[in-house]
Formats: C-alpha cells, structure tokens, sequence
C-alpha cells in the first residue's frame, strides 16, 4: 500500500502526528474508544508482525491512511509480542474522559515499553534479568553500564586502549543485553559494526571478530540517544543526585568518566520512558572483569553453564544446581554460575553456610518451605517503585514478608557466620506489613476499577460511602414495592442499566395505569420506562457514591504504595539477603542429594581431585565412573589425554572446569575429595560441531580460539584443549597442535594448567621431552562381541593403531584391515629418527628462541651452566667430580 498523508489532516490526525514526532523510532499505539490503532508506518510493521488485519482510514478522501488496531483489554499481550522482537512502544492514552460534546479529546503518551526497559512479568523471564545497556565513549575508551530496571540492579565497567570496544561487546554478550544506548555521535560506527563483514571478504581474525560482533549487536534493540543525554556533567548530577549522595567515590566510580556517562544515559532512558523516579535504583557498582574467574561467551557455551550447545536448558550446570525455591534465587545462581568469584575469603563464607546447611536436614527443609513463599520481591518492588504494581502486587509483597520472621528463627540456630550476617540484613518490615494488611483486601480484584481493593475499616469516609452504595439493592426494592402499591401495576419493575441508569419499566398493557408524575424514558417494544424525581434523586445519591467509591479507593491505595515505596532500601536489602540464603540453601540441597564434598580451597597452584564427577553426565547416565585429577604448574602442567573416540575425554576436560566453576561459586563439587588451587581464567577450544552449524570457517575460528588462549593465558588460567589442528591436513594440523603445546608448557607469562585431548597419539612422545608433561588415557576392554568404553582415565598413553581394531571390530573387510595395518606399520618406522628420538621432538627451540620466550627453566639452566664454567678441571679429584655432578643434576628440573 502506498502511503500519502491526506491533503489536510483531521483534528485527531493532527494530534497524532505530533504525538508521534515527540517519540521518534516507537510504534505509536493511539487510543481511540475500545481500540488502540496503529497508523501509516507503524500500521504496516504492526499488521505484519502481530498478524492483524490492515485497514485505512479516510478511504474516501482519496489518500487512505492504513491502519491496524488491537483491542484495549488485549492491548498488553500485543505489546509483549512487539518487544519479544525487539520494537519499542509508546501507548498514548485518552487522559481525559470523553464528554461527547469537545470534538477532540485530549490525549498523551502513558508509557513507553522497550526491551531493555520492560517491567511486566509477561516480558521477563523469572530467572532471568533483563538488562538495558548504555555505551559511552571514544573507541579507545569506553564505559558500558548495565541496568536491570525490573530488579534495580546497576553495573557499570569502563575498559581503555586498543581493544576497547571489543571488551565492551564481550561484556554485552556476557549480560545478554537486550537494547544497547548509544550517542548519536557513534551512529555510523555502530551501523557499520550491526552489518558486519561482506559476504565476500576473506576470512581472518578481524572479519571474524566483526561477525562476532554483528551476532552480539544485532541480538538487541539499538537506541541511539543525543549527544547530551552522555554528557558528563548532565550524567553525574542525575546519578548524584538519584542515588542521594554528595559524591559518586563510594561505588568505586571516582575517575572512571566513561562509565559515569554510560551509567547517566542509561538512568536518563529508564526515568524518561517510566516516566516515574525508578527509586528502587538504589546503588550501582563498578567492575572489571577481573574481579571475577573470566569465562569468555565461548567457554560459556562449550561447558554448557547456562544452555546446552543445541538449545536445551534441561542439561546444563545451572539446571543440575538450581534447586532454588524463588525466581531472585535463580537469577543469582544463574549470575554466580556465570561470574564464579577469585576472592578466597569470600568463598569460604560461603562454604562454610553450604556446609551448615547441607549438615542440618531440618532446617533445610524448613527454609526450604519458607522460601517457596516468597515472591519476585525485587521485581515487585520495581513496580511499586515505577507505579505499575497492582494491589495483588502489595498482598504478594506482604506475604512474602511472612516467611522473614519465619526464616530468621531458623537461621538463629546456624553457626555460619556469612548466615549470620543474612539473618541480619532481613528486616520484618513489620509496618509495612501492617499497613498493607490493614489496607489492602486479602483478596484485591484484579483491577482497581472493579471496586473492593481497599479493606473495611481502614477508612471511615470509604466505609460510609460503601453502606450508601451497598444499600441499593434494598432501597430499590422499596420503592419498587410502594410503587407497585400506588399504580396497583403488579408487575412494575424498578431496574439499573449502565447506559439508562435507574427507571421503572411498565408493559405496553398497564400503560393506562402510569401517574401523571411519571416522565417517560425510553419505549421498548413491549414495554415503556420512565423515571420520577425521587428516582432521579436517588440515582444521583448513587452514582455519586459510587465515583467517589472509585476515587478514593484509588487514592488510598496510590497512597498506601507510595508508602511501601518509602521503605524501598529496606525491602531491597531483604530480598537480596532472601536471594542469597536461597541460592545457598540450593547449594546444600544439591550437595546433600547428589553427594557433593567441601572442595578445600588454596592460592597454591595444585587442583587435586579425587573420583571426580561430571555433574551433568552423571545424572543422566547409569553409571558414571569417576575419575582423579592431578595438575599443577610444574611437574604436571599439561596433562596429555588419549583414547578412542566415546572413550571419555571430553567429559574428563569438562569435568574439571566445572569442578573448579563449582567451587568458585561456593559450592560443594561432584567428588570425594578435592583441593583446588584459585583459578583466575577458563578457557576451552572444544570440538567444533557446533560452529558448523553456525556456517563459519571451523577450521578458522577453532585458531582464532587457540590464538586468544595462546595470548591471554596465565599461570593461574585453566586450559581444556579438545583436538587442536583437526580442521585442516593431518601434518600440518599435528604441527600446529604440537608447537601449541610447547608453548603452553614453556611460556612462563602463558603456561596455564592445560589439559589437551587429541586423536594424535604422536603427541603423547611430549612427555619424554617435555618435563611438566604427563600422558593420560581413556580405557577400553576389548571383547569378543566388541569394545567396552571403560570411561576410566589412567596414567599412560593410548594403543595407536586402535582405530584399526575398532575398525575390526565393526566389520570392515579383512583385506582393508590388513591393508590399514601394512600402512601403519610404514608410518611407524619413519617415526624415529635417526637417533631413535621423536620426530617431531627433534628441533628444539635454539637459543634464540629461549631468549624471545623466557621459560621457567631458563634462569636455573643458566646458573648451572655457569657453575659448569667455573669448574677448573685439573683441580678436581673423581670424587670431588662426582659430588659435582650430583650435585648439578639435583638441580636439573
Ligand atoms: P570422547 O571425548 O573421548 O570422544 P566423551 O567424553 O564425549 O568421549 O564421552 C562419550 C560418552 O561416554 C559420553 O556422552 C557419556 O555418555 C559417556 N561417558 C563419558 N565419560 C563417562 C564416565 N566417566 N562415566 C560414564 N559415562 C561416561
């Protein structure tokens, strides 16, 4: 349909239009009687994406305006479906009753509804959050903020130097941001960043990088914001004074400019679009990624945290832990799984309450059922904050609050002192209670317009108003029956409808009995209705009543919220502790059920794990058979792990990084004992199925994957390696996989603790050049009707020509076994070089090499080549010697 705008506008068109110009980029939804409409633009997107029929309007003037229009009662769950696809909307409303007599009623936009802005719980997920992200800055120094408006949650981080925007889309990527602000100013960069690489441009990291982005960028809403709304001193002043303090040093903000202006835009948005104060914002926090263990948004999805790598939520870490009883609890179980802490002390308080929880049954249970009572606190007290909460909103509030002196009796009897400190962050909110429940009906309608929200007795003039109203029924039966009495029509009847209001209805047959007194109505078919001045009167007593039955219940329940808001930080600081103590209380659950131990935590550089257990695999299998784990920075750094193909490999790799995420977020781990060093970083390059599907170049991003493992690894880092080098020809992919092992070993700034899986069996020869390297393999048990995978990770490296076996054993003729075989056996025997050592071992790094890459054996070689320098030959006697070289060689690692 084409669009031309009428030659000349009507009145309403008119005011739609400048409604419209005030809130560019929304869907403008215009009310008009029982329907909200859609017009030009926003009629197309609207009809298209709810699948409502077109329609326009002024057909007849020759320049149509198309249109759509939703129901008003429908309205919400049309808007819902617009923001689940990443629209904005604003919803103008008619804030003036119509009258019938001024043409045009007078109209302005209510609210405005945006992803990242959404506050109804038909737009959120309950354990879930929903952050709206703001970025500010120059490329080489940016700040990014993150806020949950429906939980108050505000974060903000500022990154500097070349790589900044690339860690500010990681960190967009990490919160799951669902609308990014932005200033105008970056309007072009951006654009060109949401399209990403052209088809045809070859591959390379950057491209790759770019396309990365474009996936992060394009999954949100993007809202571009004047400049100014990112102004520094427009941004500090608002948060100032927001947050009611003289300056922003107390959260960590003094001298982070960039994120002090990300942090005010996105205030400035989230105030704009509410429309009210959003006081339940009540702090914001800075971060770096480095105050907690980093998992980049790879590893998040290789160990399968949060999501399975094939969409599903039923097999993950989270949904294994997640024996929370409220939607707060999830969000943070979900937060902590995602951000495992590197604070040692803070990790031990939290074990210590696990392990008092998961030793007394009683109390756990006890809680457990506390807890299930408590409601989304903190999205409910968004709403009472952002005055959209509903007065079964006030009775959830109250009855959550019910279970805190509940809770805090338990809790008494703990002796963990993070527990402790929960019971006495809970406040009873003993008013507030006591004023919703004197207020506030039990049971409250739905709306406040059906009447009956507010209780009897909390207001003399309501209740008085009430026994008017209340007394209808009786007062109409009265005069009905003195009218009957009068007139002597026996079926005359006294009767109320919304439009005629009260009248007496008569038949046509008793007509000729009607007193004069009586002033005709209405005439029906068989009947006629009248009215009389006492009728009237009456009426009006009614109506009256009525509306203002209306009106102060409105007011007095705006009142009581505006209360229960008063008490914001309080009932914030409750619902936080009850989040925690919930997330605690699943951590013993889930330790208790599944058979989970204390981990024992150190700043050492060992992770030791005994019997160690997959806790996903585990519950979904039969059996699983546990394995040990022994890995530290020295002498067994990097633990080689052969075997078949199914045989248990990737599920041991997986196993470990999960144990260390588990304990890092104060949970007991799947084993029978663990004692595990701090782990600052996890990285994976695990199999890459799952980018194929993703159509990329595997082969491609599986080096992009090592090369950033490669470059940001630490000593203190995790690295699981599930088959380098398997993308591309086996010579050169095995060259690659080996010199990357090297370096993981050597480099003393990059070598991580890294476990390396790999089909190369020729691998497994790093053990006898390496000193920090150990080879592990995955059993099998051959049988005579086939192989048994025994999922047993032992010591020792696995049978190279195996694929040939397995290949026997599932029926491949003879004479290709054989064939197979002869051919092996030639590879074998150009293995060894001349010297009998190991091809590929053969060229060390030179001298030169050692100087570019310091290695931890660098400076202990030096120093016995030098001792061996000094040694005057002639002078020593064969003992002497021997002592020497004894002594040397101890030295040697
Ligand atoms: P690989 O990486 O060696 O190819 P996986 O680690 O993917 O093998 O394991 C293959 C399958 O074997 C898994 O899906 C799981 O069902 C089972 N499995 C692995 N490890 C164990 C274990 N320790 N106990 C029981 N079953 C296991």
């Amino acid at each position: 349909m084409e669009i031309k705008g009428p030659t000349k506008l009507t009145p309403m068109l008119k005011q739609y239009h400048e409604t419209k110009r005030r809130y560019p980029g929304t869907l403008l939804f215009f009310r008009l009687g029982d329907f909200y409409e859609l017009f030009y633009e926003d009629a197309l997107i609207g009809s298209k994406e709810l699948e409502i029929t077109l329609t326009a309007r002024h057909k007849e003037r020759g320049a149509p305006v198309p249109m759509c229009g939703v129901p008003h009662h429908a309205l919400n769950a049309y808007v819902a479906k617009l923001i689940r696809k990443g629209y904005r909307v604003a919803i103008c409303d008619q804030v003036e009753e119509p009258t019938g007599r001024s043409k045009l009623v007078k109209r302005e936009v209510v609210r405005i509804v945006t992803p990242g802005t959404a506050i109804e719980s038909q737009l959120l997920e309950a354990s879930d959050h929903n952050y709206l992200s703001a970025i500010a800055g120059n490329l080489t120094e940016m700040g990014a903020a993150f806020l949950d408006l429906s939980t108050g949650d505000f974060q903000v981080t500022e990154f500097s130097g070349e790589d900044a925007w690339e860690r500010i889309v990681e960190q967009l990527d990490a919160f799951g941001v669902r609308e990014i602000l932005y200033p105008k100013s970056l309007e072009d960069f951006l654009n060109a960043r949401v399209s990403g690489p052209a088809s045809d441009e070859p591959s390379g990291a950057t491209v790759d990088q770019f396309r990365r982005e474009a996936v992060v960028l394009q999954r949100a809403t993007r809202t571009p914001l004047d400049d100014w709304a990112f102004d520094e001193d427009y941004a500090a002043t608002l948060l100032v004074d927001h947050l009611g303090v003289a300056t922003l040093d107390g959260f960590g903000l003094t001298g982070h400019t960039q994120a002090i202006r990300a942090a005010g835009a996105a205030l400035h948005y989230a105030r704009e679009t509410q429309q009210a104060q959003a006081s339940h914002i009540t702090e914001i926090s800075f971060f770096q990624p480095s105050d907690y263990m980093i998992l980049d948004p790879s590893t998040v999805r290789h160990l399968e945290l949060v999501q399975q790598l094939d969409g599903g939520k039923d097999h993950t870490l989270f949904a294994v832990l997640n024996a929370t009883e409220t939607a707060m609890g999830a969000r943070l179980l979900k937060q902590w799984i995602l951000r495992p802490s590197v604070n040692l002390a803070e990790l031990n308080t939290r074990l210590d309450a696990v392990e008092d929880l998961k030793n007394a049954l009683v109390r756990r249970d006890q809680l457990r059922q506390h807890l299930k009572r408590v409601q989304d606190v903190e999205r409910l007290l968004a709403r009472i904050n952002l005055g959209t909460a509903t007065a079964r909103d006030l009775i959830g509030l109250k009855q959550s609050l019910s279970a805190v002196p509940l809770i805090k009796e338990v809790l008494a009897e703990s002796s963990s002192s993070l527990l402790e400190v929960l019971r006495e962050s809970l406040d009873e909110l003993n008013d507030v209670c006591d004023l919703i429940g004197r207020a506030i009906s039990d049971h409250p309608p739905a709306s406040l317009a059906e009447g009956g929200t507010i209780r009897p007795g909390y207001s003399a003039e309501l209740d008085e108003l009430r026994a008017l109203a209340g007394d209808s029924k009786g007062a109409i039966a009265a005069i009905e029956r003195r009218e009957r009495q009068r007139t002597g029509i026996s079926s005359l009847k006294v009767k109320f409808t919304s439009v005629f209001g009260y009248f007496i209805e008569v038949s046509k047959a008793n007509l000729h009995l009607v007193p004069p007194d009586y002033e005709r109505k209405q005439t029906l078919v068989g009947a006629e209705r009248f009215t009389t001045p006492e009728l009237k009167e009456y009426e009006r007593k009614i109506l009256s009543a009525e509306q203002r039955i209306a009106e102060l219940e409105a007011e007095l329940f705006h009142d009581v919220r505006r209360q229960v808001a008063g008490a914001t930080r309080r009932i914030q600081q409750t619902a936080r502790a009850l989040a925690q103590l919930d997330v605690l209380t699943a951590l013993a659950e889930t330790a208790a059920r599944r058979n989970y131990c204390r981990p024992l935590l150190t700043e050492d550089d060992e992770i030791v794990i005994k019997d160690g257990r997959h806790p996903v695999v585990e519950t979904q299998v039969d059996r699983f058979v546990p394995n040990d784990l022994f890995i530290n920075n020295t002498t067994d750094r990097l633990l080689i792990v052969t075997g078949p193909n199914m045989g248990g490999k990737s599920v041991y790799l997986r196993q470990a990084a999960l144990i260390c995420i588990l304990a890092q977020i104060g949970s007991f781990v799947p084993a029978r004992e663990a004692r595990l060093g701090l782990v600052d970083r996890i990285f994976t390059r695990v199999g890459t199925s799952d980018d194929v599907a993703r159509g990329r170049s595997t082969f491609m991003t599986e080096m992009i994957e090592t090369a950033k493992i490669l470059h940001t690894a630490t000593p203190r880092s995790l690295v699981l390696l599930d088959e380098i080098g398997r993308g591309t020809a086996t010579f050169d992919g095995l060259s690659l996989a080996w010199a990357v092992a090297e370096y993981l070993h050597n480099n003393a700034n990059h070598a991580a603790k890294t476990l390396y899986a790999t089909h190369y069996h020729e691998m497994t020869d790093l053990e006898k050049v390496l000193p920090g390297v150990r080879n592990y393999q995955a059993l099998v048990k051959e049988t005579q009707g086939g192989i048994v995978f025994l999922h047993k990770i032992v010591e020792g490296r696995a049978n190279k020509s195996y694929g040939i076996e397995v290949a026997r054993l599932a029926g491949l003729p003879q004479s290709v076994i054989a064939r197979a075989r002869e051919i092996l056996a030639n590879l074998e025997a150009n293995e060894l070089d001349p010297m009998g050592r190991p091809k590929l071992a053969r060229h060390l790094p030179s001298r030169a090499d050692w100087k570019e890459q310091p290695t931890l054996f660098d400076s202990t070689h030096q120093q016995i080549i030098e001792e061996l320098r000094q040694i005057d030959l002639d002078r020593l006697t064969p003992e002497e010697a021997k002592e020497v070289l004894a002594a040397l060689k101890r030295k040697l690692i």
